[in-house]
């Protein structure tokens, strides 16, 4: 499932922004941006470009060129704005006008990716294993259908780390070592496997009776300009999975697993925070400091009911599971993002 950067989608709200007389603020599903006053009305469809897409260059997006045609958080007039609207007729005639259409492909937009430094990267032995999922975790901004659904359950707030993801699991007697998106060859280089021998994971991980996949954040010199300033590296964990049940462990089993291995979680923010169903509320909660440094901005927060959910009805949730981020928008903003 990739990502729908750009889709057909309805101007929500229109507010005025204080000591701006050209600009306006708008929300389009749960993200709010600047337009140019008086261009949509409430109610008006507009093709929605999220954050992170990379328009292709083209008359029209044009003036993205300064920018490196990335659609990035910027502020403007004391306002954030994440992504940009654009009217209908930037599509071609024949496209059917359908609210939450994805117009990804056809504007040719594809997504910013970071390039991975070659420590990381490692030597690829093979795809991801599909006996466990990717980590990933959808943006709030387009969960609201989630949020009606939810409202008012127990959930649990662990700080989202900026560093690489990282899996390791033991299958069958095989111990594996996973980055984002592939499995990688055992080497001295890559700092993902010499993490795993400097924590003991694979002995960690035989001390167990079955299979299990340990997925987190590896932080630390190397990655991500080590903006926690950590000595060496480290793992912190935000999923045990259970490879023969296929699934992940509730929020206390997963903390007591953790623990009990001698390994640390990511940062718990809150045991019992009860879901409001309000974006801009969680996105003022996503706005802190991090808890490892507390002189820099936190990445966001990553909220999950405390009794693992599945919601099949959302394509927006992978597997189904009920997991999301809210990205701290003083993050992006200090990053360029
Ligand atoms: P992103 O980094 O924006 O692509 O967001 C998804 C990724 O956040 C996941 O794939 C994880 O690697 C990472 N991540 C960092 N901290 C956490 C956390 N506390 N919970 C879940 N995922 C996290
Ligand atoms: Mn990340």
């Amino acid at each position: 499932m990739s990502r729908k950067l750009a889709s057909i989608q309805k101007i929500l709200a229109l507010e005025s922004i204080e000591g701006a007389d050209a600009i306006e603020k708008a929300t389009v599903l749960g993200w709010q941006l600047v337009v140019k006053k008086g261009e949509y009305n409430i109610g008006d469809l507009c093709v929605y470009c999220e954050i992170d897409s990379l328009l292709p260059e083209r008359p029209e997006f044009e003036f993205m060129k300064p920018r490196g045609m990335r659609v990035r958080t910027i502020r403007l007039r004391g306002q954030i704005s994440q992504g940009i609207c654009f009217q209908l007729s930037i599509l071609p005639p024949d496209f059917q006008i359908v609210e939450d259409a994805d117009c990804t492909e056809t504007l040719e937009i594809t997504k910013y990716e970071a390039p991975i430094p070659a420590s990381l990267a490692g030597k690829v032995k093979g795809r991801f294993p599909s006996f466990m999922h990717k980590t990933d975790e959808t943006r709030v901004q387009v969960l609201q259908s989630s949020l009606d659904k939810y409202n008012g359950q127990k959930f649990y707030i662990t700080e989202k780390l900026d560093g690489s993801s990282c899996t390791y699991y033991l299958k069958d007697g095989e111990f594996g070592v996973c980055s984002r998106n592939l499995e990688l060859l055992e080497d001295d280089e890559n700092s993902l496997w010499k993490v795993a021998r400097q924590l003991d994971i694979e002995q960690k991980l035989r001390s167990l009776s079955g299979n299990y996949a340990l997925q987190g954040e590896l932080i630390g010199e190397g990655i991500q300009s080590n903006k926690y300033k950590i000595k060496g590296q480290d793992f912190r964990i935000f999923n045990v999975f259970n490879i023969d049940a296929y699934e992940y462990l509730n929020f206390t089993d997963f903390v007591n697993f953790t623990t009990k291995l001698g390994l640390k979680t990511v940062p718990v923010l809150s045991e019992n925070y009860v879901l409001e169903n309000n974006i801009p509320t969680i996105i003022t909660l996503s706005t802190i400091k991090s808890t490892l440094m507390k002189e820099v901005w936190a990445e966001g927060i990553v909220l999950r009911p405390l009794q693992e959910l599945k919601d099949f009805g959302n394509d927006n949730l992978p597997g189904g599971r009920v997991s999301f981020k809210a990205i701290n928008p003083e993050f992006l903003l200090k990053y360029g993002e």
